[in-house]
């Protein structure tokens, strides 16, 4: 199974506290380096986490909140100066090319700037590859603001080692790579015995929201669900006025969508300081609940 890897930039809120940089997520799978959201400071994250901005080839935005974007400029100019030679797709809601332009004007550089082919989506699938894609989903926030989901598809793969052990060469193995019947030396070889299904992987990225009627569906089954939880379960007042969850929304949530993982992040300065006690409160409710920490990693 190919390796998909997610690492945790920033799980702080409005205001950056000494452990939690502003929002961001890292997701590596084979070539791809998709940044979730970029908060003022991402880079530095980057650097102490040893990872190459360079790398990366996708930026998801989900919202136009200073805490989730800020750090674009300075990534976009870390990014030109170490001569970032591919095409950086950038993906938002509503509002993102003019808010980009506005981004990409605060440069006083001369000379080349970064390649950047910006993205203004709705919910659907926007981005559809051999062995993967992605899909976003409409919010309620007090911004147009998106939920996005990162699919591997379910694919047949050879049992190498199977194959091996049979010890063919040629065109034969060709024939039961695609799954065919082949005969050698009167021995009759299914090639449907050494290919088996890979499973599809689901990562669901919920950055701010309130309670809605589709963030559920969207994460149905997920894998991995990363899902904001700024408040604590017993200041839901606070979470409808600014239009967030509270660790047992998001639980709540999780649990009904029966996700396998749920990671919470983006916590408000003074919630965040006690991982602990949110652990707690969270698991009161969804087990597999995780509190995720600033360079905290997981496999899905
Ligand atoms: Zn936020
Ligand atoms: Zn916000």
């Amino acid at each position: 199974m190919d390796k998909l890897k997610i690492i945790f930039l920033g799980t702080g809120s409005a205001i950056p506290t000494k452990k939690r940089n502003h929002s961001a997520v890292l997701l590596q799978y084979r070539g791809e380096n998709i940044l979730m959201d970029c908060g003022e400071g991402t880079q530095r994250q980057f650097r102490i986490a040893g990872l190459n901005p360079c790398k990366l080839t996708r930026i998801l935005i989900s919202h136009w909140h200073a805490d989730h974007v800020l750090g674009l400029p300075g990534l976009l100019q870390t990014l030109m100066l170490n001569g970032y030679n591919k095409t950086l797709k950038i993906y938002g809601p509503k509002g993102t090319k003019r808010m980009m332009e506005l981004y990409m004007g605060l440069f006083v550089h001369k000379g080349n700037k970064v390649k950047v082919e910006v993205n203004e989506i709705n919910s659907g699938r926007f981005v559809d590859e051999e062995d993967f894609f992605i899909e976003s989903e409409e919010m309620e926030h007090d911004a147009p603001c998106l939920a996005y989901r990162f699919n591997v598809k379910e694919r047949k793969r050879i049992d190498k080692k199977k194959l091996e052990r049979l010890n063919l060469k040629g065109k034969v193995v060709g024939e039961l790579v695609k799954g065919k019947v082949v005969k050698i030396d009167g021995k009759r070889i299914d090639g449907r015995k050494l290919i088996y299904t890979e499973k599809g992987r689901k990562v669901v990225f919920v950055m701010d929201t309130r309670v809605n009627s589709r963030v559920e569906k969207f994460a149905k089954n997920a894998d991995l669900m990363i899902c904001e939880a700024t408040y604590s379960s017993d200041r839901e007042d606070l979470a409808e006025e600014y239009m967030h969850l509270t660790t047992g929304q998001a639980c709540r949530i999780a649990k009904k969508a029966g996700v396998k993982k749920l990671y919470l992040t983006h916590f408000s300065q003074r919630h965040g300081n006690n991982s602990k006690e949110i652990l707690k409160e969270a698991r009161r409710i969804f087990r597999s609940s995780f509190v995720a920490e600033d360079f905290d990693e997981v496999e899905v």
